[in-house]
């Protein structure tokens, strides 16, 4: 049944969007379907996703693979819990996960969202140190305070938002509420033939004026998403392992938007060759079809905290290990496996290279910026949404910027020609802001 404009002034007047305003909403588009790396719009228009719905469409929407894997589960259960339970879908997903990841990462938790992942992660760490018997208590006890960079993005839950940048991630908002954590600048070279040894200094410092308080460093590793959709070196994330293992500070990356082949590495930290302590996964893991996060972490912290009184990792949502998401981001592990992701990212990188290179010379522009299947315009000014959205539906595309950046990642799927027209819609879009 298609959607009236009934339904639509509903949503505008009683629903709430990511990141909206109920009394000034910025338009919805209603979409009836979608098939490849198409949006079918409810007005019959057709835009092409840019954005593959937030990082996780990777392999493009209604694919009869992950299609199949949905209706071969729910035939048989959509849903246990996962206390004293268990099933297939879930010990093949962690099996898959600790072999495509780092040796060292064995251990899975699976979390309902990123944002859940990354509590899961935060929590391990403080759990690891208050259950270190190799420290006293009262530097046990200290360990509760976390490191990282600014233009981070880790999630909306309160402890994944004490770690997001302090400005964009609304820190003053919920000032009192918000854990006060240790923030450096993010480092400012891109790649490691520009590394300079001031990007590491005040990190350094940070980290040894405070290693009696800092349970753990949290990254983004080489690609900052929505914290600023920043690129920095694998340099910087050797530096950082290098001081972490020093100061005996464990290490966390969330690769929720880099992880699955995004950034031409199936996962981030491999362009740097090092391994995290603790690893977030999520977006891409069901290929965009349900909400699946994991938490990865060391044989030494799974060890460490189940030796200590209860033994207990503390969490465990409802939905945990859903047997409908873990069938589905099965056959989506098997589909990326079985493809040619490496060479898919690397046209498009190239594409995108080529394409966007030219927008750097426009009046309008601050910086372009690309790695893998990411393309970046960072605009001087902050673009006003209730013009821009319609605008880039009218051009026949679906990208969703946010303040002063227009950005794309696109499902690998996608060919040449309609990758031409996200990228002629940012130019459009950055001639107009001219
Ligand atoms: C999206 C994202 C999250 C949060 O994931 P949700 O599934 O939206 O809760 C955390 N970290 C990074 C890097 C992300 O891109």
């Amino acid at each position: 049944m298609t959607i009236n404009q009934q339904q639509i002034d509903f949503d505008a007047e009683h629903i709430w969007h990511p990141y909206t305003n109920l009394s000034q909403p910025t338009p919805t588009f209603s979409v009836e379907s979608a098939e490849g790396v198409y949006l079918h719009l409810t007005n019959g228009q057709k835009v092409i996703d840019g954005m593959s719905s937030w990082w996780s469409t990777i392999h493009g929407y209604n694919h009869p693979k992950l299609n199949e894997a949905i209706i071969q589960q729910v035939s048989k259960m959509s849903h246990v819990m996962f206390g004293g339970l268990t099933h297939e879908p879930a010990i093949s997903l962690c099996q898959k996960l600790v072999d495509i990841t780092h040796p060292n990462l064995d251990k899975v938790f699976l979390a309902d969202s990123g944002s859940i992942s990354v509590e899961v992660a935060l929590k391990m760490a403080l759990q690891y140190w208050y259950s270190n018997t190799k420290l006293s208590e009262q530097k046990r006890k200290q360990k509760t305070k976390f490191l990282t960079i600014k233009n981070g993005y880790h999630g909306d839950t309160f402890a994944a938002m004490s770690v997001c940048d302090p400005v964009n991630g609304m820190h003053s908002m919920f000032e009192g509420v918000l854990q006060k954590h240790l923030f450096v600048e993010a480092p400012s070279c891109r790649n490691d033939a520009d590394w300079q040894a001031s990007d590491i200094e005040e990190f350094k410092n940070c980290i040894d004026e405070n290693v009696d308080q800092i349970a753990a460093v949290i990254l983004e590793p080489i690609v900052q998403g929505a914290g600023g959709m920043r690129i920095y070196c694998p340099e910087f994330l050797r530096q950082v392992r290098k001081l972490c293992d020093q100061h005996g500070v464990l290490l966390i990356f969330d690769e929720i938007a880099t992880g699955f082949g995004r950034t031409g590495k199936l996962f981030a930290y491999e362009h740097a060759g090092v391994c995290p302590d603790i690893l977030c996964v999520g977006k891409a893991l069901t290929g965009g079809t349900m909400s699946l996060a994991a938490t990865l972490c060391t044989e030494t912290i799974s060890s460490t905290i189940s030796s200590f009184e209860g033994g207990n990792l503390m969490h465990g949502p409802t939905f945990m290990g859903n047997p409908l998401a873990c069938a589905v981001a099965n056959a989506s592990l098997e589909l990326l496996q079985n493809s040619n992701w490496q060479s898919q990212v690397n046209s498009i990188e190239s594409q995108l290279e080529n394409e966007l290179a030219e927008c750097a010379q426009l009046e309008s522009v601050a910086d372009v910026r690309v790695i893998g299947a990411i393309g970046v315009i960072e605009l001087k000014q902050a673009v006003d949404m209730h013009v821009i959205q319609p605008r880039l539906v009218e051009l026949g595309v679906w990208i969703r910027p946010f303040g002063k950046l227009l950005y794309i990642m696109p499902p690998y799927i996608i060919n040449p020609a309609e990758l031409t027209k996200l990228t002629d819609a940012m130019k459009t879009i950055t001639l107009e802001a001219c």
